[in-house]
């Protein structure tokens, strides 16, 4: 067993700060809100070059709002939604 293909991302736009780092990693799978800098995801279930690169922003992220799983397994993040003040 090695590389899981396809991701499930999550995001928490409550606590985006908007650098969007995310779009300038991972501009298929993610974009900037035109209002208020947010985050956007356009592909919640990237895959291949996709996911690589939305692990990659993930680990990017200042802010460290993206989460993404594999199953039940989280492969970068820390889920998100856990109700710990950032
Ligand atoms: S990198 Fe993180 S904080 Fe910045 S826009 Fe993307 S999700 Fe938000």
């Amino acid at each position: 067993m090695g590389t899981v293909d396809t991701v499930e991302i999550r995001v928490d736009r409550e606590r985006c700060v908007g650098a969007g780092m995310c779009a300038l990693t991972a501009p298929d799978v993610f974009d900037q809100d035109g209002e208020d800098g947010r985050v956007l995801v356009l592909d919640a279930r990237p895959a291949g070059g996709r996911s690589a690169a939305a692990r990659q922003a993930a680990g990017f992220c200042p802010a460290g709002v993206i989460t993404l799983l594999a199953g039940d397994a989280v492969l970068a993040g820390d889920a998100g939604d856990d109700g710990t003040p950032g």
